[in-house]
């Protein structure tokens, strides 16, 4: 074991965890969705399991963007400007990467997280916010996915190579393994190639060479979508990496067509590749039939994703469940009226919050459907509504609704710009009915709070674009049981009636969108509304289930003791 120059030992063991977005504190507007949280998750895990792991982001000092919406749902957008400063100590070490031929300084900073046990997991934030750098390159590390693919290509540079170099100047020199979180970072390999070249220069990197940089890196791929795949043209790669990096990526199989892709880059290099569920994994070797592709399912960090109604319930039960997320399975010894209790509680607490920020008085009493994921087309937010009469006499007929939905769209998305503008419609040809609630800025924040509270959490996915979905599981740990599609993670968490209900009963990985509606409406209104308002104990032990048969499963700490068992530990 060696120290590093921070101070901290470098275990022989070290995992160097990339991502280019990571959610680890409410305050710092660094994550954009699902795979942000995914990465803080894991970070966290991997601290209360006492893994040596260092995590490896960008600054993004100007966010993602906060999001505002009009009265109709059109969406603007802002920067999330936020103060590094204060919430992130500096390091005194300098690196360059070279970009376009012209070298650029980085620097970095350190958030600590601390695990159940005091272990500790540092997070390396890259920043090229230097006095040196020409403008432009200071802004390298603003703002998460902004930008043309120019920048963005540019932005991959400081991470992957950048990390790398930064990683060695605070004294990570032995890291046993390379986790790509996506393939943002793929750019990693090319600095281990450099290194075994010993700056010699690249001109002369052969097979044989990725051959060894594969033995030392593992890639998570998120995406069935090969639309999501990041790829740059021949020309671009070119003129920021410049010719000799071009060829020695050609030479390790990292272009598709001309063009430089990166999951194909990350696929060659790793010795492990898994995609985040049973069915994404299925999907992906579909996709990639020349890979070996494993799959480790995501999982949420149990206890920041519980509510504190349902933290003081499991206290009570099983204190071990902070250290050991398996103890959730005796949520089956709690009696249906201590978690109709705290889901009273964290119901309360998500309608003050929304009363807070959007200052609509929501009740207590009526069934409360929650949706919040990113407003993009094939998350499909618009489902539900149709068939507007039809919900209106579910209402009517079986008790009364009421819906959240929450969800940001990327600038550039005009088709999620779009779905928003639907859900503001639906609200308006609802409005005598069903009170339905779009809340801005959907964040960690808020997320705690919608997954909580609301009684039934709502996923209509097209199959089989959804990986895994996250959300859900987050529902889970407090009680709430989900309605959705079987795609993602609900193929392998679904049991009907126990767990909650599926939108369709076809094990098809492809969707049958009038089928899925159908089936939507009528689980809605035959089964699922009546249960909460007729038999509120039987809606109390599906809840039940939902935490002892998924919350003890589709936690970060299974999640991270998988990844150590089957990717860093024995594939080698
Ligand atoms: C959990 C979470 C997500 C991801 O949820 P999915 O179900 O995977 O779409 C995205 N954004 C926020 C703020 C979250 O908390």
């Amino acid at each position: 074991m060696a120290k590093t120059m921070s101070g901290s030992i470098v275990h022989p063991l070290t995992v160097a965890y990339f991502s280019m977005e990571v959610g680890i504190n409410p305050a710092m507007p660094t994550y954009s969705g699902g795979l942000g949280m995914l990465a803080g998750d894991t970070l966290r895990a991997a601290a209360d399991l006492g893994v040596h792991m260092v995590g490896v982001t960008l600054l993004h000092r100007k966010g993602y963007f906060r999001q505002h919406l009009d009265e109709r749902g059109n969406q603007t957008e802002n920067p999330a400007v936020w103060e590094p400063e204060k919430l992130l100590e500096p390091f005194t070490q300098r690196v360059s990467v070279t970009i376009e031929g012209r070298a650029v300084q980085l620097r970095a900073w350190s958030y600590v997280v601390h695990g159940v046990t005091g272990h500790t997991v540092p997070v390396i934030f890259l920043d090229t916010a230097l006095p040196e750098n020409s403008p432009w390159d200071q802004a390298l590390t603003d703002h998460l996915y902004g930008g043309d693919d120019h920048y963005r290509l540019c932005q991959e540079v400081v991470l992957g190579l950048g990390g790398v170099a930064m990683l060695r100047a605070l004294g990570y020199q032995k890291v046993q393994t390379y986790h790509m979180n996506e393939g943002h970072s793929a750019l990693l390999t090319l600095a281990l190639l450099e290194e075994r070249h010993e700056k010699k220069g690249l001109h002369d990197v052969v097979k044989a060479d990725g051959e060894a940089v594969r033995h030392r890196c593992v890639f998570t791929t998120h995406t069935p979508v090969p639309a999501g795949f990041d790829k740059f043209p021949l020309s671009l790669a070119k003129q920021v990496l410049g010719d000799e990096a071009v060829n020695a990526l050609q030479t390790v199989g990292a272009f598709h067509d001309s063009v430089l892709n990166m999951t194909n880059l990350a696929l060659s290099l790793s010795r492990y590749v898994n995609g985040v569920s049973m069915r994404h994994e299925e999907v992906s070797r579909g996709m990639f039939p020349n890979y070996p592709i494993n799959s480790v399912t995501n999982g949420v960090h149990a206890v920041f994703w519980t509510s504190l109604p349902f933290q003081r319930l499991y206290d009570n039960h099983f204190p071990e469940w902070r250290n050991d997320n398996l103890y959730l399975r005796y949520a089956i010894s709690c009696s249906p009226d201590t978690i109709m209790e705290a889901h009273k509680e964290s119901k309360k607490d998500l309608l003050t919050e929304v009363e807070r920020r959007a200052g609509v008085r929501l009740s207590p009493e009526v069934m409360t459907i929650g949706f919040a994921r990113r407003a993009t087309a094939y998350k499909r937010a618009d489902l539900l509504f149709t068939d507007v009469e039809r919900l209106k006499s579910i209402a009517r007929e079986a008790g009364p609704l009421q819906i959240i939905y929450a969800g940001k769209a990327h600038p550039r998305d005009e088709g999620g710009k779009a779905l928003i503008r639907r859900i503001f419609q639906a609200a308006e040809a609802l409005r005598d009915t069903i009170p339905l609630v779009y809340m801005e800025e959907y964040d960690m924040a808020l997320g705690k709070y919608l997954c909580s509270g609301v009684d039934l959490w709502l996923n209509t996915p097209l199959k089989p674009d959804e990986a895994s979905g996250t959300s859900g599981m987050k529902a889970a740990l407090n009680g709430v049981p989900s309605l959705s599609v079987l795609d993602g993670w609900w193929v392998e968490g679904h049991i009907e009636g126990v767990t909650g209900w599926s939108i369709g009963d076809s094990s098809e990985p492809e969707s049958d969108p009038s089928r899925e509606v159908a089936s939507l409406y009528d689980k809605l209104g035959k089964v699922i509304v009546p249960m909460f308002y007729k038999q509120p104990d039987a809606y109390a032990t599906v809840m039940r289930s939902a935490i002892a048969i998924n919350g003890s499963f589709y936690n970060a700490q299974r999640m991270v003791f998988q990844y150590m068992k089957n990717a860093y530990i024995h594939a080698h």
